[in-house]
Parts: C-alpha cells; structure tokens; sequence
C-alpha cells in the first residue's frame, strides 16, 4: 500500500483517455444550469509538473500527452481531443507543456461557481494529500471544494444521493491490492441503489489479471441489473517491436508497463458513445506502439 505515486504516470496513454473522458462527462452535466455535486473518490496530488523526476524518470507523458501534442493529430483534433488539449494548454500559458492536471483540476476547470456545483476529493496518501490541499489553496475560488485524507469508497456513502440530485462520480483507484478490483464494483453497486440517476466513471487498468479482466464484465452485469445504460471504451497501445526484440528466449518476458486501460460509464451521455468512436481510431493511430496495439467503444 502506498507505493503507488500517480506523479510516475501523470499524461500517459491512461490518463488521456481517463481525462479527455472526464471532460466529456462534465461538458454534458454541465449544459443544464442547475448545480452539479462531483465525488472523486481517489483524486491525487491534482497538478504535476512533467519536468519533475517523478515525471523524467517513468518518461509515460513522452508516450502519452506529449506525444500526442507533436504528432499532426494536435493541429486538427476531433472534438474529444480538441476539448483535451484546450484544457491542457489553459493549465500551459507559455505554450510548453510543463504543468499536468489531474482529475481534480480537470473537474475544477469545468464546474461553476454561479451554479453552486460542488467538488468533493478524498486522497489517502500522506504525501499526495498533502500536495492536493497545497494546490487546492492556490485556487482564488476555493469554498465549493472539500478534501478528505480518508478512504474515498467509504467517504463516498455519506455523500451519496447529493443534494443537487445531479452529479458524477469518479473512481479511479491504483488497483495495488487486489480487494480494490472488488470494491469498485460493490462501491457502484451500493452507489446505484442510492443514487440510481448519477453518472458514474470508473477507471481500470487492462492487465493479465483475472480480477482486472472480469471487472468490466462485472461492471456491465451491474449496470444492466440496474436497467441503467453503460459504455466502455479501452484504448491499448500495444508493446513497441523495439521491446518485444529485446526479450531473449529463456529470460523472463520484459514488462512494458502498463499498454492498455479502460473506462467505464454508467448513466454516460448519448452523445458520447459517437464521439469516442470518431476520437479513439486517431488517437491510437498517435499513441500505438505497434504489436497488439487495439481499440473498443461499445455499449448499451
Ligand atoms: N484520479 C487521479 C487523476 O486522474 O489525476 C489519479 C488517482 S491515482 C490512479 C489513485 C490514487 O488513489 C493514488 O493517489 C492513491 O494514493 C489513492 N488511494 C489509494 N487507495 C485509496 C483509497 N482507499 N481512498 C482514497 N485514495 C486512495
């Protein structure tokens, strides 16, 4: 527990999926004027800096946002991808892109202050936390934003249904124990009960491990008990042939981190299915690696 330092990934291949979702979701909540209450049950630090050692060391952004920003794709994005890189460069008023926001900030970026919507984060690590509070209070508009050095699945039962009645949550664990494979899905289980017409988003990682692989299926089981639509989108960039030459018969395969993750929604926007199918093919055909390299959008 607690090895796990979202700085090492910050702008990877995951993360531009995760976030240019999330924007999606809260460009739809957000069309309608009344006030929106978003839960992120497993924010972060919020920013980072990609020129940090965290950043340097894992190099995940060069195969991940930055790659995306100098490929010919960033002059002429499709919508879901233009969205992602605006927000991105707001965060960047130089034009070099130094400064990655996390989920927190993403969500922060698109709620209203006119409309009282509300931000709730719960972050467990000592550290992390304390990062998220320190970014927080630079934030000239802070009241509508609450953050919690507590468990966010269990944080999240209190808060459920909001008051607003409208609202996503976010949970996008670390997945480094195995129980929290089967907490998400009670977490959305219990969650739907309570607050059947939420938006839900739930990031995993697509890795060979049955929990990870029965997750989604898990996931859409739970969704259609619930008669609520769902949508599921993978990006997985594949391994690189460089790598897979590398590995010499007899030694230990070589690990090339993560390749693939997955969102999955329930209660997504119509609209939102279509502009994954037009965004992904694109996008993969940026950021793919080569062998195995792959893409799905489907749903309910
Ligand atoms: N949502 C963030 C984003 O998109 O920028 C990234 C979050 S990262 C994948 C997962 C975070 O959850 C880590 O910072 C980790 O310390 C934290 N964490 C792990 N278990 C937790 C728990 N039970 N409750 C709250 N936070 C937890």
């Amino acid at each position: 527990m607690f090895s796990y330092r979202h700085g090492f990934h910050a702008g990877n291949h995951a993360d531009v999926l995760k976030h240019m979702v999330l924007i999606a979701v809260l460009r739809h909540l957000t069309a309608k004027p009344t006030a929106i209450s978003v839960v992120d049950t497993h924010a972060g630090a919020g920013l980072y800096r990609l020129d940090s050692d965290f950043a340097g060391t894992s190099g995940e952004a060069q195969d991940g946002v930055l790659k995306l920003l100098a490929s010919p794709l960033a002059a002429e994005p499709p919508p879901l991808v233009a969205d992602y890189l605006q927000l991105l460069a707001s965060f960047n008023p130089s034009g070099k892109t130094r400064i990655y926001p996390g989920s927190p900030f993403v969500t922060e970026t698109l709620l209203r202050q006119e409309a009282r919507d509300r931000l709730w984060l719960f972050e467990l690590h000592p550290t992390d936390s304390k990062a998220l509070v320190g970014h927080v209070d630079q934030l000239e508009h802070k009241r509508h934003i609450v953050i919690k050095r507590e468990d966010g699945f269990e944080g999240l039962r209190a808060l459920l249904p909001p008051p607003s009645r409208r609202g996503l949550v976010l949970i996008d664990p670390s997945y480094e124990i195995k129980t929290d494979y089967q907490r998400v899905a009670a977490c959305l289980q219990e969650s739907l009960k309570k607050f059947a017409t939420g938006s839900y988003m739930v990031w995993y990682p697509v890795i060979p491990r049955p929990e990870a692989h029965e997750l989604p299926r898990r996931l859409k089981t739970l969704a259609n008990q619930a008669g609520k639509p769902w949508l599921h989108a993978v990006l997985n960039i594949g391994q690189s042939p460089e790598r897979a030459n590398t590995h010499t018969p007899g030694e230990d395969a070589p690990r090339p981190g993560l390749t693939a993750s997955g969102v999955f929604l329930v209660n997504p926007p119509h609209t939102l299915k279509a502009a994954l199918q037009q965004a992904l093919p694109p996008l993969l055909e940026v950021l793919g690696r080569g062998r195995g390299q792959s893409q799905l959008v489907e749903g309910s």
